[in-house]
C-alpha cells in the first residue's frame, strides 16, 4: 500500500479539456503518487509513477474510471482517501475561497460555465462521477480566480457600462492557485514574506500578478485566460477592434481559435509553442517569439510595480519560469531600473535564490504547487 490509510490520503484532481492529472498526498502532505490521463477522446494515453500505457477514454468519465483503477492497483483504494481536492478553473463572481462541494456548490460552478466552458464542465462531471462511486469521500473545489477576488475594484472593471460588469465581464485573473503557493512557499524560505512581490507564472500559459502583503492586486490574465503575457499558443493583450476584425473576417469561431490556440509563440515563431524547443531553433522567428515574450513579461511586469508602488521581490515559477535561465535573464535585465539584481550563476542554476547578500530587491525561482495547495486546503476544510 503506497498511502496512508490510517491517515486517510488526499487525492487531487486537475481536470483540464483533454486531460485529468492526479496527485495523492498522505495526511502529512507529502507526494505519494502523481499520473494524468492526456489525449482524452483521441489516442488517450496513461502515465502513473512508471506506467506508460495507450488507454481507451473517449471521454472524461472513462478517463477518471482509468485513472481510479490505475489508482487502486498502485494500492491507492477510494476508501483509503480522507478527501479528495479538485482544480476549478472558474468561480466567476461568487465562488473564492476553498468549499466543501454540495449540491448549491456544484450549481454555482455550473452557473460559471459560460465563463469557462472547456473546464467547469469537466470539472463538475468529475465530481458527480466519483459522487456516484464513493458518496461519503468528502470532495472540495478549489478556484484558479480566487486568489485575485479582492483586488481592488478599479482593477477588476473594465471601463464598460455597469450592465456589463453585472453578467459578469470583469477581470478574473488566474493561476491563483499557484500564486497562493509562492505566497506561502517564499514566506517559508525568506523567513518575512517581502511586501511587494512581482510573481511569473510561465508555462504555456503565462501571467504576472502583483501581490501587496500576500493578497492579488492586479494580474495580467482578465476575462479570460487569454489576456496579458505572450503566451505558447494564446495572444496575450489585444486591441478589441482587432478581435472585431478577425471576428468579422474569419467568424467568431476562427477567430477564437486563432487567438487561443494559433497565436502567442507558435504564431510568431511559424508553430512552435514550447519555449525550449524555441531556445534551441536557430531561426529569426523563434529569436522573434522569444524576444516579443520577454519584452513583453517586462512590459507588464512595469505595470504591475506601478500598481504596488514598488518592489521587494520577483519570483519566477511554472515550466519556463523554473527551467529556463535565459528568459528569467531577459525579463530581470528589463527590470534593472526598478532595483532588481541576481547572480548569474545562481540563475544558471534554477537555484531558488537568484540574489546575493544585501540585495534589496531579491528575486526567486519557486516550484509552481498548485497539487499541494489544493490538498492542504482540502484537508483543512474536513478538519476544521
Ligand atoms: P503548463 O502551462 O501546460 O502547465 P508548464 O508549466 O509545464 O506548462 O510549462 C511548459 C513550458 O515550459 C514549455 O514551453 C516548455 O518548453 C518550457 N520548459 C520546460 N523546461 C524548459 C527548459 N529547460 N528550458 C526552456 N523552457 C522549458
Amino acid at each position: 500500500m503506497m498511502g496512508d490509510p490510517a491517515g486517510g490520503d488526499v487525492l487531487v484532481l486537475n481536470v483540464g479539456s483533454s486531460s485529468i492529472k492526479c496527485v495523492v498526498f498522505d495526511a502529512a502532505l507529502h507526494e505519494v503518487l502523481r499520473g494524468e490521463v492526456a489525449g482524452i477522446g483521441h489516442r488517450a494515453a496513461l502515465r502513473m509513477g512508471a506506467l506508460r500505457q495507450p488507454v481507451t477514454a473517449p471521454d472524461h468519465g472513462a478517463a477518471l474510471s482509468v485513472v481510479l483503477d490505475a489508482l487502486e492497483a498502485q494500492g491507492v483504494a477510494l476508501t483509503s482517501l480522507r478527501v479528495t481536492g479538485h482544480r476549478v478553473v472558474h468561480g466567476g463572481p461568487n465562488l473564492a475561497d476553498p468549499l466543501l462541494v454540495t449540491p448549491e456548490v456544484r450549481a454555482e460552478i455550473d452557473r460559471c460555465a459560460p465563463l469557462a466552458p472547456l473546464h467547469n464542465p469537466h470539472n463538475l462531471a468529475a465530481m458527480e462521477a466519483l459522487a456516484a462511486q464513493a458518496p461519503d469521500l468528502p470532495q472540495v473545489a478549489c478556484f484558479d480566480t480566487g486568489f485575485h477576488a479582492n483586488c481592488p475594484e478599479v482593477a477588476q472593471r473594465y471601463a464598460l457600462p455597469p450592465d456589463c460588469a453585472e453578467a459578469g465581464i470583469r477581470r478574473y485573473g488566474f493561476h491563483g492557485l499557484s500564486y497562493a503557493g509562492i505566497v506561502t512557499r517564499l514566506e517559508a524560505l525568506a523567513g518575512v514574506l517581502p511586501e511587494r512581490v512581482l510573481a511569473f507564472h510561465l508555462g504555456n500559459g503565462a501571467s504576472a500578478c502583483a501581490i501587496l502583503r500576500g493578497r492579488s492586486v492586479a494580474t495580467t490574465m482578465g476575462y479570460s485566460p487569454t489576456d496579458g503575457l505572450t503566451m505558447g499558443t494564446r495572444s496575450g493583450s489585444i486591441d478589441p477592434n482587432a478581435v472585431l476584425r478577425l471576428a468579422g473576417e474569419r467568424g467568431v469561431e476562427g477567430a477564437r481559435d486563432l487567438l487561443n490556440n494559433r497565436a502567442g509563440l507558435a504564431g510568431l515563431s511559424g508553430g512552435i509553442s514550447d519555449m525550449r524547443a524555441l531556445e534551441e531553433s536557430d531561426a529569426s522567428d523563434a529569436a522573434f517569439a522569444i524576444a516579443h515574450f520577454t519584452y513583453w513579461a517586462r512590459r507588464h511586469g512595469g505595470s504591475l510595480i506601478a500598481a504596488m508602488q514598488g518592489l521587494d521581490a520577483v519570483v519566477f515559477t511554472g515550466g519556463i519560469g523554473e527551467n529556463s535561465a535565459r528568459i528569467r535573464a531577459e525579463i530581470l535585465d528589463g527590470l534593472g531600473w526598478a532595483g532588481v539584481c541576481y547572480e548569474a550563476d545562481k540563475n544558471a542554476r534554477n537555484a531558488p535564490r537568484l540574489h546575493g547578500d544585501g540585495s534589496a530587491v531579491t528575486a526567486w525561482v519557486l516550484p509552481a504547487e498548485e497539487e499541494r495547495v489544493i490538498a492542504r486546503a482540502a484537508l483543512d476544510l474536513v478538519q476544521a
